[in-house]
């Protein structure tokens, strides 16, 4: 199961629920095919971050790799 994009679509005032992304900056969010599209729009169709303006350095956030990466950074060598 997915993260969601639980923002709002413009002029539809319609759950999202959109796959969100990360950049390497840190930024998430889904992306859209119109600028704009989803208040919590991360990337443009060309997957560009709103944020930082980076191409294509955006990856599928998922539950699984949230939890992966927070167990690196929280238990450091104590195992
Ligand atoms: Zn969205
Ligand atoms: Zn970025």
């Amino acid at each position: 199961m997915l993260v969601r994009c639980d923002g709002t679509r413009s002029g539809y005032q319609l759950l999202c629920n959109g796959s969100v992304y990360q950049c390497v900056c840190g930024h998430t969010g889904c992306v859209q095919s119109k600028t704009a599209t989803c208040s919590k729009q991360g990337f443009s169709v060309l997957g560009q971050c709103v944020a930082c303006g980076a191409v294509g350095k955006h990856t599928l956030v998922a539950p699984e790799a949230v939890g992966f990466r927070r167990t690196l950074m929280q238990d450091p060598q104590t195992s």
